[in-house]
């Protein structure tokens, strides 16, 4: 990932403007809404695109007091880069660098004896517990140990382990389904599920540091699924985890990143004139193009292609014909902005300009994965770094 100091008028072909100020608003307006629990803040995939690093800083520095990542590889390199405190990660396959980890002070989560086993042996070989949270399938279908005998092996074996040395139980956990969907009944029946892995873990002799299952949408609605601890990740960027649920200002939130780029040229066709690849686009009359150069290379969607909204010179504009590699087209109407005007595709919205959402209901998809799939070839440059006043 290419980083740079903030020099906001730096003349980039493209930029990612990451607003640290915001982002430490947004973990102090989310640790207000959640009261009694604690703030981990989740930067798998290298923050949503944010970049991992000085986000998980700017998080810590507003009050989050966790980390999360999805695998062993991005959280050894949040502690390699310094970052201190309890950091869990949760994607783990055989083989995977359990020693490092356990060396490293990172919680790993276990969702089967085979994890457990893995756990135990690098403990040994490290010489010092593992930290293990064990990951509960309340319902969500996807990782995690399922109830009944499963989670009795799970729970009974890592109790002997915990009575050798060899780990320490410090987290009991799972994740909703569908806790984007206000009222949906799995949400409900997970927490019942929930609760009654939770106390049977307990009975059992578990005694964890913490519980936890909400994420994002959970942490600004369900106040009831809070626990100890809350794991949000995109709420930590300023964007709604669904337009359901409400925008980014009704939870008090704003968007974290800024994607724009410079006109690469700008310049006169007639009517007719076909555009970009297939010709998708045809010019309705004479009129003027613009060439904003990033393309699907980048992470803008493909399925953006006659869709997808920029902002130039104070009008929205939409991509004309086909997202290429590296470049797609603008239809100016005949406006004549500069070569090398800013072009902006998403950010907060209150300049006018589109926002990630924007970009997801032009894509079909979510603003998650309009983050997140930024690519490396696009710098960020953080801005708003240092706390102020
Ligand atoms: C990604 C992830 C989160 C964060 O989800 P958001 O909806 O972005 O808050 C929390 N927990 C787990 C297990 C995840 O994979």
């Amino acid at each position: 990932m290419s980083e740079t100091a903030a020099e906001p008028t730096a003349p980039l072909r493209a930029r990612a403007e990451i607003d640290l100020g915001a982002l430490r608003a947004n973990v102090r307006a989310l640790r207000a809404r959640t009261p009694g629990a604690a703030l981990m803040a989740v930067v798998k995939s290298d923050g949503y695109g944010h970049g991992a690093v000085p986000c998980a800083r700017a998080a810590l520095a507003a009050g989050a007091t966790w980390l999360g990542t999805a695998t062993p590889e991005e959280a050894l390199a949040l502690r390699a880069a310094g970052l201190p405190g309890p950091i869990l990660c949760w994607l783990w396959v055989p083989g995977g660098p359990w020693r490092q980890a356990i060396e490293a002070g990172i919680d790993v989560s276990l969702s089967g004896m085979w994890a457990l086993r893995e756990a135990v042996a690098a403990a040994r070989a490290a010489g010092r517990p593992a930290r293990v949270q064990l990951k509960a399938d309340t319902g969500l279908g996807r990782n995690g140990c399922q109830p009944g005998p499963d989670w009795a092996e799970l729970v009974g074996e890592a109790l002997r382990a915990e009575a050798e040395g060899l780990v320490r139980v410090t987290g009991l956990w799972s994740h909703f389904a569908c806790a984007d969907e206000p009222g949906h009944p799995s949400i409900t029946a997970q927490l019942d599920r929930f609760r009654e892995m939770l106390a049977y873990a307990e009975e059992q002799g578990v005694r964890p540091e913490v519980r936890h299952i909400a994420n994002s949408p959970a942490a600004l609605t369900l106040p009831e699924t809070h626990f100890d601890l809350v794991r949000t990740g995109i709420a930590l960027y300023g964007i709604s985890p669904s337009p359901e649920l409400g925008t980014p200002a009704d939870f008090g939130l704003r968007p974290v990143m800024t994607l724009s780029a410079s006109l690469a040229l700008v310049k006169h066709v007639p009517g007719g004139h076909g555009v970009s690849y297939g010709h998708h686009y045809v010019t309705p009359g004479e009129t003027t193009l613009g060439l904003v150069p990033v393309g699907y290379a980048d992470g803008i969607p493909r399925h953006a292609s006659g869709a997808g909204p920029v902002l130039v010179d104070g009008k929205w504009r939409t991509v004309a014909g086909r997202v290429a590699m590296d470049q797609f087209v603008v239809d100016l109407g005949g406006d004549e902005p500069a070569v090398g005007s800013e072009a902006v595709l998403f950010g907060p919205g209150d300049r006018g300009e589109p926002t990630a959402e924007d970009w997801a209901q032009a894509c079909g998809t979510i603003a998650y994965e309009i983050v997140t799939r930024i690519g490396t070839r696009v710098p960020r440059v953080y801005v708003n770094g240092e706390e102020i006043g």
